[in-house]
């Protein structure tokens, strides 16, 4: 059985004081969480984080990553600096960085290839536009992302791969997907993974899903056959909040 994984994404909030403050609070707080629990931080706030985190189980997570090993590219993070920081999961795809900041399917399976390299491992963002739901194309959407972020990956990295399902429309707009349409889109991302690899990868690799999960729906999300956790945004901000998310598995 896959184990439910919570992450909060943080997205830009919270200084390294904030940040130490907070997940000192929430290791005591989840200790006898039944999930796996991930904190997604700012880069500066790793150090402190980390710190914090000391005998923890909590695990951290970076953002975004450069997928070059190093070179001139100003202003840019590396996966060797991530990995030499303890950091264990890498968040690729988000649909901010894809909308913002030039992210594309390219960009994303070049980053999942580094990230392994490097000895972590990426939790791939998807997830369709309120117009392409519209239109009916999720499905063909969808598996077309994970698919180019896939290329080339073994079975081997796959199985350790997280893959957050998000439609757009969904993120910070307090607008869920039902429980059932989230499944649905999972379900698929679990089939096209199937056909990628074979059955024994899409047993294993966990798909979340991301967008307006709270402590109050997290549970029954959680609960649906091919969800295996939250990537959670606004709520992972709040102590009262996460702890909740954290103990839905
Ligand atoms: P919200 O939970 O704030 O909707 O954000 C979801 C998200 O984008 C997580 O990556």
């Amino acid at each position: 059985k896959r184990t439910i994984i919570a992450a909060g994404n943080w997205k830009m909030n919270k200084t390294p004081t904030e940040a130490a403050e907070f997940v000192t609070a929430l290791k005591e707080r989840v200790k006898d969480a039944n999930t796996e629990v991930v904190v997604g931080v700012p880069f500066v706030c790793i150090p402190a984080v980390k710190t914090a985190l000391t005998g923890s189980d909590i695990k951290v997570a970076a953002q975004n990553m450069h997928f070059e090993d190093s070179g001139a590219y100003t202003g840019e993070v590396s996966g060797a600096m991530l990995s030499d920081l303890g950091v264990d999961y890498v968040i690729i795809g988000h649909s901010e960085r894809r909308e913002y900041f030039g992210e594309t399917n390219e960009t994303v399976n070049k980053k999942a290839h580094a990230i392994f390299k490097y000895g972590m491992k990426p939790i791939i963002c998807c997830g369709e536009s309120l117009e392409q739901r519209e239109q009916g194309v999720t499905a063909e959407h969808v598996r077309y992302q994970i698919k180019i972020a896939l290329l080339g990956l073994t079975a081997d990295q796959v199985c350790q791969t997280v893959i957050a399902y998000e439609p757009i429309w969904a993120i910070g707009t307090g607008k869920t997907a039902t429980n059932e349409q989230a499944n649905e889109v999972c379900a698929i991302i679990r089939e096209a993974v199937k056909e990628l690899y074979n059955t024994s990868v899409a047993d294993q690799v966990r798909i979340q899903y991301g967008g307006s999960v709270n402590a109050k729906n997290a549970k029954e999300i959680f609960a649906m056959p091919d969800i295996d956790g939250g990537l959670v945004g606004g709520a992972s901000l709040k102590l009262d909040d996460f702890e909740i998310i954290a103990k839905s598995g």
